[in-house]
């Protein structure tokens, strides 16, 4: 500050208002009892996130020791426990999104908006409790606070960003889910900056002192530079704006951040120098984090894998990466994944639908295509089309047909295992079946080698189109003979949601004895609802329409496919293909009613999806086996 025009009465006054001998005292007083708040949430997780865990894993001892007690909670917990467990869940659970245009607009589940509304409870606690300060420099006090809040909350910010990430690692809660919190603390940080700006420039303005500061100060136009930023961060941020062009908005949110980071510096007075220390410490978790991330991006691209491109059906393209590096992921994670031939500089999160013991130790990836790389590696001629057929691992591998690809990651994944409970259902639409079918593969693998709680497995997919089928046959199949071997009930329910061929039949209808097929001295059936026998007849089915046409128009077609069950259905207890929605009450009640004791659900696909669930689940907790929840939708 300028202090040469002492003696000039205004500047008097101006310099009595902006002393912050005291103010910066009490400022720095509330900006650490923010952290003290901060750290205290944080630890209860990371202790809830350890309880959940150590129960999880008992479940699996005792499972393994013997079959009996599986799925029923510590006895000293008891139904206390279960009943505070099931209310927090009805709490948490439910949510109510817009299901046209969710990439524009995604209301987050109750148990965040909570979080949410009591983070900003509490901020505007710090903000205005004890502000007693009399006179003139009232308002001076609420808006110094202000700013000493705004970047108080520069840590979290940055913690909640990071991918490799220190508040995930210790809470158990994958980065990608804690961005909703890192965009919601730079909202409140507008917010705290907009207070401290605004109660400043009112009460200087009303004292005619605003020009006199403006111009003899620099705090103000570097604070308005970097409550630019601020904005500008906060605006850019918000769905429509963000995904308008992906990388553009990655490569600017970096440099605006800079900017803010620059800015702030300038603008925080040489009287408080201390207050610093929360852009310092930022800085370094930043850069900590990112030495960390590039480490790893090095090891993992040390020798860069090859992927193959092979296209689906259904707009869909199976990528097959094989490397020698990443070896270890759990199941559900996903990578962000780069082939610099179709999009030099890009990476694109992508979950892995294999698990490391399946398929080779290969990573396999189940795209749709959109508008930009995921189309390009669609409609490349190097991708080979096994249109109406199964895309196996053993996919040719020359250089020419196979591409460079680099990998970030794994990140993500289940945060707790699905094996230890007694029942587990797997909700997927579409291509969120990459998150419930590595679920489900890890699942048959252990089911031998570690006597695992589960006993129920039901697998529903939706799918548009019945052809869609064919992108994870083969591993529905070897699914469903591990678990039929380890004696663990699969059904696997798939829903044709707008498929022409079904287009006549009532939506949800159930499954008729009618059309499914048992096996002689085995009960197990499988089952196609909308056919009235098996095999169908190929005169009149319109599904040989279809096979006849396909045959007729696509010369890339390598296997007829035969009008007969899908091949894994000869090793699932129950298959059936239906048309329609699933009635996604009925099947979760049907698991609670068989499961003993507490059910796992995982739910992947469309916000309509996860978000219908959520309640359904919300709804149904506590009125049976309890149920652990699961939901993951691609995007954030
Ligand atoms: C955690 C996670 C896991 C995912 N797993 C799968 C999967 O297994 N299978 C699958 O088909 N899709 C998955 N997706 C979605 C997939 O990443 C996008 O569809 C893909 O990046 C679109 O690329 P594009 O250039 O063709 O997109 P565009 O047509 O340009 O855009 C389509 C949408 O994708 C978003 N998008 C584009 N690039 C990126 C990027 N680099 N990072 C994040 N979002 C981006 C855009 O904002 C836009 O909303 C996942 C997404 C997330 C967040």
């Amino acid at each position: 500050m300028d202090m040469s025009n002492g003696t000039d009465p205004r500047m008097d006054l101006l310099m009595t208002i902006l002393d912050d001998t005291e103010l910066q005292v009490i400022a720095n007083f509330y900006a650490r009892r923010y952290w003290y708040g901060v750290i205290v949430v944080i630890g209860l997780t990371a202790l809830l996130n350890m309880a959940v865990r150590l129960r999880s894993r008992s479940r699996m001892r005792s499972a393994a020791a013997s079959r009996v007690k599986q799925a029923t909670p510590p006895r000293c917990c008891g139904r206390m426990l279960d009943a505070i467990t099931s209310a927090f869940r009805k709490l948490i659970y439910p949510q109510i999104s817009p299901t046209r245009h969710s990439n524009l607009l995604k209301v987050p589940p109750l148990g965040i908006i909570v979080l949410l509304f009591i983070y900003l409870a509490f901020v505007l606690t710090l903000e205005f409790v004890n502000q007693d300060i009399p006179g003139d420099q009232h308002r001076q006090a609420i808006g110094v606070r202000a700013g000493w809040l705004t970047i108080t909350q520069l840590p979290l910010l940055i913690l909640l960003s990071g991918k490799v990430n220190i508040i995930g690692l210790i809470t158990g809660v994958g980065y990608e889910r804690l961005n909703v919190l890192h965009r919601w603390v730079a909202r409140t940080m507008l917010l705290t900056a907009t207070l401290h700006m605004g109660y400043q420039q009112a009460l200087w303005n009303s004292l005619g002192l605003l020009q006199l500061e403006w111009n003899t100060d620099t705090c103000p136009p570097t604070g308005i530079k970097a409550y630019a930023f601020l904005l500008w961060l906060n605006l850019s941020t918000l769905a429509p704006i963000r995904n308008l062009w992906y990388e553009f908005f990655v490569i600017q949110h970096i440099l605006t951040f800079f900017g803010l980071i620059i800015c702030i510096m300038l603008h925080l007075p040489s009287t408080a120098l201390f207050s610093r220390i929360y852009v310092w410490i930022p800085i370094g978790i930043y850069l900590f984090e990112r030495t960390l991330r590039t480490l790893r991006y090095a090891y993992n691209n040390l020798r860069p894998g090859r992927a193959t491109l092979i296209q689906l059906n259904g707009g869909v393209t199976k990528v097959i990466v094989s490397t020698r590096q990443l070896k270890n992921w759990s199941p559900g994670s996903f990578v962000l994944l780069s082939l610099p031939r179709f999009g030099l500089g890009q990476s694109h999160p992508a979950t892995v639908a294999s698990i490391p013991s399946s398929h080779e130790g290969k990573l396999v990836f189940i795209l749709r295509a959109h508008r930009g790389f995921t189309s390009r590696i669609h409609a490349n001629e190097s991708t080979i089309s096994l249109h109406g057929g199964s895309a196996s691992s053993e996919s040719p591998q020359d250089s020419k047909s196979t591409h460079l690809v680099l990998i970030d990651g794994p990140y993500g994944g289940t945060q707790l295992d699905f094996a230890s409970y007694n029942s587990v259902l797997l909700i997927a639409g579409s291509t969120g079946v990459t998150f419930t079918l590595p679920v489900l593969l890890d699942l048959a693998w252990r089911a031998e080698k570690q006597k695992p709680a589960v006993k129920h497995v039901t697998f529903i997919w939706a799918v548009k189109t019945s052809a869609c089928t064919s992108w994870i046959d083969s591993e529905l199949k070897h699914a469903g003979g591990e678990l039929q071997k380890a004696g663990i009930e699969l059904g696997v329910r798939i829903f044709v949601t707008a498929d022409e061929e079904f287009a006549e039949v009532d939506e949800g209808k159930p499954s008729s004895a009618e059309a499914c097929h048992c096996e002689k001295g085995n009960e197990e059936c499988s089952c196609i609802s909308p056919f009235p026998k098996l095999p169908p007849d190929t005169k009149s089915n319109p599904l040989a329409e279809q096979v006849k046409t396909q045959e007729r128009t696509n010369e890339a077609v390598e296997e007829t496919p035969r009008l007969e069950l899908p091949y894994y259905a000869s090793r699932c207890s129950v298959t059936t293909i239906q048309s329609g929605r699933p009635d996604l009450k009925g099947i979760i009640k049907e698991a609670q009613g068989k499961a003993d004791g507490e059910i796992g659900v995982a739910v992947c696909g469309p916000v309509e999806l996860t978000a219908e669930t959520r309640r359904v689940v919300a709804g149904l907790e506590g009125k049976g086996g309890s149920i652990y929840l699961h939901a993951e939708s691609f995007g954030w």
